[in-house]
């Protein structure tokens, strides 16, 4: 097993180069790849700041290249701290932008789509039991984080398994949605490398928000339940190096797929105790397990508590009681 700096060197021997592009966000550096092949490719850009844009500029000037050369844009799923910068990249450099094709109406429609997903979210907080008051304060600071976000048009939309032709390699797109609905990861299956963004991170267990389906569909999906459906898929591929969104290389990824999938059992066990406990709201569920951070965090930790709920109404353990207002949950019989 080799150690995540060998990883990236080797990486690097392949032509792909790790760029770490600052955001405002909590999660910090986003990872960028510079793809030096033909057509020059960026995959994902970073946030939409002069600070990204400045850091772009000089990490590929490091590696002799310049945004206006770039010729293909490749965005890897819909969140803004890896997208925000592609208009900038495209109208400097004219390139191209691919991406998975069921997202791009998603991805055209940014502010539209950040305004109907932030419905969505406010919504099924409600329904879950968090306060009025406590939806809207989240409301404004989603509202406040759209300018680092923007619109991308695509202009070679990607069919699930498609396979991108450059010169000196190809890569294979793979839909593998949970942490978004449109994550995609792309696949060199003659070296082994495996480019996953935000599906596999090894530092920390890449969230499944829940996020409105992009079919257009209301329903509200299970996106824990789908994204180990798509961890266990990557967990049978041959990768050597699966590069990430954010931090280091993964060298053993079926290792690091058991743990995150130990992990969510673990969690669901506990959960499961919760609310055999007493029937609870998602809500009420996240407080007793995170306390504060399930006011300030509320959508993020009531997006864990929903899709471990699911887990185990599908195994038969745990029913919805709907009063109507509000969704709680009971253990079952
Ligand atoms: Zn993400």
């Amino acid at each position: 097993m080799q150690s995540p700096e060998g990883a990236l060197e080797q990486a690097a021997l392949a032509g792909i180069h790790c760029l770490r592009i600052p955001t405002p966000f909590a999660v910090g550096r986003v990872n960028c790849y510079l793809l030096e092949d033909d057509p020059l490719t960026l995959i994902d850009t970073g946030p939409n700041s002069g600070k990204a844009l400045d850091e772009l500029q000089s990490q590929l000037g490091e590696h002799g290249h310049s945004i206006d050369d770039l010729e293909l844009v490749i965005v890897t799923h819909q969140h803004i701290d890896h997208l925000g910068l592609v208009e900038i990249v495209v109208q400097r450099s004219g390139a191209e932008v691919a991406a998975l094709g069921i997202a791009s109406d998603r991805l055209a429609n940014f502010d539209e789509d950040a305004e109907t997903e932030d419905r969505f979210a406010v919504e099924l907080m409600l329904r879950n039991g968090i306060p009025e008051e406590v939806t809207a304060a989240l409301r404004s600071v989603s509202r406040s984080f759209r300018a680092w976000g923007s619109q991308v048009t695509v202009t070679k939309p990607l069919a699930d398994g498609e396979v991108v032709a450059f010169r000196d390699r190809t890569l294979q797109a793979i839909h593998r949605p949970g942490h978004s609905p449109s994550d995609t990861i792309f696949w060199d299956e003659e070296r082994r490398i495996l480019i996953a963004a935000d599906h596999l991170i090894a530092h920390i267990s890449s969230n499944p928000l829940i996020s409105p389906p992009l079919d257009g569909s209301r329903e509200r999906p299970q996106a824990l339940v789908t994204y180990i459906e798509s961890m266990l898929k990557t967990r049978e591929m041959p990768a050597e190096i699966v590069l990430s969104g954010h931090g280091e290389p993964i060298t053993d990824h079926v290792a690091l797929i058991d743990d995150r999938i130990a992990g969510h059992e673990r969690r669901k066990e506990k959960i499961y105790k919760l609310i055999a406990e007493q029937t609870r709201s998602g809500y009420e569920l996240a407080q007793a397990i995170w306390g504060n951070v399930a006011v300030t965090q509320a959508f993020l930790t009531l997006s864990e508590v929903i899709g471990h709920a699911d887990l185990l109404v599908n195994e038969g353990r745990v029913r919805e009681v709907d009063d109507g207002e509000v969704v709680r949950y009971a253990a079952a019989g």
